[in-house]
């Protein structure tokens, strides 16, 4: 089950007993390169007052969990956990761990039971693991996501959202509210692809935003709830700079300046590939093939570009770009020289100058000669992968 959604079943549950949260709920989102994580890789949490109603919530949320959890499934492994007191930068620090790396489910319960938390694990129970980040992480930025839910009998069918509102919205609110479409593609972003019971997801910088967007979206099924979350989504809370390329990990995500060494090379199922280097050593980047129309921006990259690359270490040991910014440009390539016939000359051979194939000219100088190129790229520009194939933590260049 989606965890948001049972989230906002049980802050209805509370509402219903008299109990309010203090702030929005939190939508927390971890390492998107966790290895067993659910698909979205999150946690949620919210705070209440600890008064005589505090047993009662807590009641009422592990009843909850119990009843609409899908324990059949592998991958729900819920954790639930209740903390009293302040956040300490012990459990700060946690949370940005849990983002940055991975952290086991035993460690994550040793910790909890260090600061005091009471833990409550269903099957593995690695739910915990989100859970104490979703309570302990610092929200220096964050964005609100309005998320609209499904009435049960509808979930795994069409949803049936009216998609000219949806364009009506974004021209609306937009850039308070943003990646609600993929204009590339002609992709409604807000509506999910799997069979959860999220009917949309907007997000945006603010609460206003969200209630007049919300308010131009038609749909024609019915919204049995919804629930605006706070959340650490678009921000690059994921993202650690790198003073060099060697100092990155497997599995981290990283900002890192390097020079590009070749040019960007096209394999079979259409992902792209290129080396950038620094002092320090070398590494792959990668735009894949649900990139789509960013790897034309990629392909313009030419050996002796700077750029500063945001983007994560996979499985492949691939520096996955999620955005790049154009440091400078290397506007100057050399080529062979012009024959005086006007045909290009080629090599005569290692140290042996240069040819012409067409009038048998020979040229005893082996120096290239430089030629000014013009570029479609811009210096100090940014560049990103559509909103169709971007990360939930990776912040949007309308946000930068
Ligand atoms: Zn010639």
């Amino acid at each position: 089950m989606c965890t948001t959604f049972l989230a906002s079943q049980i802050i209805n549950k509370l509402k219903d007993n008299g109990i309010e949260l203090l702030d929005h709920p939190r939508l927390i989102r971890l390492n998107p390169f966790a290895r067993f994580k659910t698909r979205g890789n999150g946690g949620v949490s919210f705070k209440i007052k600890n008064d005589d109603k505090a047993d009662l919530a807590r009641r009422i949320v592990l009843e909850e969990v119990e009843k609409l959890s899908m324990f059949d499934c592998d991958n729900t492994n819920p954790g639930v956990i209740f903390y009293e007191g302040e956040i300490t930068s012990q459990m700060e620090e946690y949370a940005f761990r849990a983002i940055y790396e991975f952290i086991t489910i035993d460690e994550a319960e040793n910790f909890g039971k260090s600061i005091g938390c009471e833990i409550h694990k269903f099957k593995k129970g690695r739910g915990i693991i989100g859970s104490i980040a979703a309570i302990s992480l610092p929200l220096s930025d964050y964005t609100y996501e309005l998320l609209a839910y499904r009435s049960s009998e509808n979930y795994g069918t069409k949803r049936q959202i009216d998609y000219d509102s949806v364009y009506e919205m974004d021209e609306q609110t937009f850039p308070d509210t943003f990646e609600n479409i993929d204009y590339g593609e002609n992709y409604i972003a807000i509506e999910p692809k799997t069979p959860c019971p999220v009917l949309y997801g907007i997000r945006s910088n603010t609460v206003d935003a969200l209630k007049k967007a919300q308010g131009i979206v038609k749909v024609s099924e019915p919204i049995v709830d919804w629930c605006i979350f706070k959340t650490n989504q678009h921000t690059d809370m994921h993202i650690q700079k790198a003073d060099k390329i060697s100092d990155m990990k497997q599995f981290g995500c990283y900002e890192v300046i390097g020079e590009v060494k070749n040019k960007p090379k096209i394999i079979d199922g259409g992902h792209m590939f290129f080396f950038i280097e620094d002092d320090s050593g070398e590494i792959e980047c990668g735009a894949y093939e649900p990139t789509k129309s960013f790897r034309n921006v990629v392909s313009d990259l030419c050996p002796g570009d700077v750029i500063r690359v945001f983007g994560g270490i996979g499985e492949q040991n691939t520096f996955n770009i999620e955005k790049f910014q154009v440091i400078s440009l290397n506007d100057v390539e050399y080529k062979n020289p012009i024959c005086e016939c006007g045909k290009r000359m080629t090599s005569a051979g290692k140290n042996k100058g240069f040819k012409c194939k067409r009038c048998g000219k020979k040229l005893d100088s082996d120096k290239k000669v430089p030629i000014i190129i013009t570029r479609n790229l811009k210096n100090s520009q940014f560049y990103e992968t559509p909103v169709s194939a971007r990360r939930h933590l990776a912040k949007p260049l309308c946000r930068m």
